[in-house]
């Protein structure tokens, strides 16, 4: 049955032999092919399962993820229910208690299978200290080499800055969170930061392509190679070899902490920002305080095979869950982002819309945004203005 199947699709080899042999075919087997706690920092290899498409509609991976999650996700499926857009939630719940990896590698196979995935922020509560984080496991194992955070102002936010627009690229899956500690000698203990050429070269790529595709004008590479020589070094130097094959787009570099200042006094001279992870990581956060907190703006995991979805900030929230004061904008864009990426621009634009009115003419906001509404009477205000849009 599986093998006819196979016939008419187009499909690696390989893996055409690894569904047609009946061991293989067992999804258990399968599965304890990955290793999500490798420590082997180099590009991870993707075998390809074929994605799953049920006519026009697109399955989706949802991991709701702990704190605010959850409820952010619940806002997500009442809006798509009502604006009828065609895609299927496959949700998985992964335990932040336990200490083997059954849940991650199920929530990994699905996304395979999907191919895209929405999520909040997965909590990794075991002490133990070879359970390592399961969002890091998650962007390694799927090869989500590099992360975009879009940075634009929101009219109806006050903030200190007006208009901005800057796109962070970060690198996603070495450098600082290569998770490679070790104590050498009794009270010294060595962290391992992975730069590696292949991987350095793939984001600076990408970076460029998406400045040229987007019609961004200057790409500015994040670094502290004064410092980090050898693997900063590598970083910097290879986004500048890729410049020069990208005439069009200027190109220039900034020490991180410069960056930092340059950022919260005048944060107008940048466009696309291009980083090592942990910078990454940190610039997005300095770049989300400027525009109006963590529960604004979306973020997006990318490799060559699968995408991720999620709020810029990866923010837990464990402190406002279940309050209905979590602002439900920064998992609505990555929804967004969401329909984009699956082609469905109907229905991104349908609640882009309603997201733009609510927040920019009708200001109805969280109180983490200068509001006074409730979760759920920013979700009902979206609703309400999707029904003026038809
Ligand atoms: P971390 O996950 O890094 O521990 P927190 O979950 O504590 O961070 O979030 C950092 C801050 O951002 C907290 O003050 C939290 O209340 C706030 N925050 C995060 N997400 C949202 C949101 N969607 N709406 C409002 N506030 C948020
Ligand atoms: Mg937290």
């Amino acid at each position: 049955m599986a093998v006819r199947l196979f016939s008419k699709l187009r499909v690696l080899p390989e893996i055409k032999a690894a569904y047609s042999s009946s061991a293989a075919a067992a999804a258990p087997a399968q599965l304890s092919d990955f290793d999500v706690q490798h420590k082997t920092p180099v590009i991870r290899k993707q075998k390809l399962i074929p994605k799953a498409q049920y006519g026009g509609r697109h399955a989706v991976t949802m991991l709701p993820g702990g704190g605010i999650g959850p409820e952010c996700m619940g806002y997500v499926r009442d809006i798509f229910k009502y604006i009828g857009a065609p895609v299927d939630f496959e949700i998985v719940d992964i335990d932040p208690t336990v200490d083997n990896d059954d849940d991650v590698l199920y929530a990994i196979t699905t996304i395979k299978r999907n191919g895209v995935g929405l999520k909040g922020n997965i909590e990794t509560k075991s002490e133990a200290a070879y359970v390592t984080s399961r969002n890091v496991a998650l962007r390694n194992e799927l090869d989500m080499y590099a992360y975009v955070l879009n940075c634009k102002s929101f009219p109806g936010v006050e903030t200190r800055h007006k208009d901005i627009d800057v796109v962070i690229i970060r690198q996603n899956t070495e450098g600082e969170y290569a998770m490679l500690e070790h104590e050498s000698v009794h009270g010294v203990i060595e962290s391992m930061k992975v730069v590696t050429a292949s991987n350095s070269e793939r984001v600076a790529r990408f970076a460029f392509e998406f400045a040229r595709k987007n019609g961004r004008k200057k790409v500015t590479t994040v670094h502290k190679a004064n410092i980090m020589k050898l693997s900063d070094g590598l970083f910097l130097e290879t986004s500048k070899r890729l410049a020069k094959e990208y005439p069009d787009i200027e190109h220039n570099d900034m020490i991180i902490d410069n960056c930092c200042m340059q950022l919260v006094a005048k944060p107008h001279q940048f466009d696309v920002m291009l980083m090592t992870n942990l910078y990454g990581s940190i610039v997005s956060n300095v770049v989300c305080g400027l525009l109006g907190g963590a529960g604004l703006l979306s973020g997006r995991n990318y490799g060559d095979h699968y995408a991720v979805f999620e709020p810029g900030t990866r923010n837990t929230g464990t402190a406002i869950a279940g309050k209905n004061v979590a602002n439900p904008i920064a998992m609505i864009n990555a929804s967004i982002d969401m329909l984009e990426h699956l082609g469905h621009h109907f229905h991104a634009d349908l609640l882009r819309r309603a997201v733009h009115k609510t927040i920019n003419v009708d200001r109805i906001m969280t109180p983490d945004v200068g509001g006074t509404a409730s979760s759920t009477d920013v979700v009902n205000a979206i609703i309400g203005n999707i029904g003026l849009n038809h």
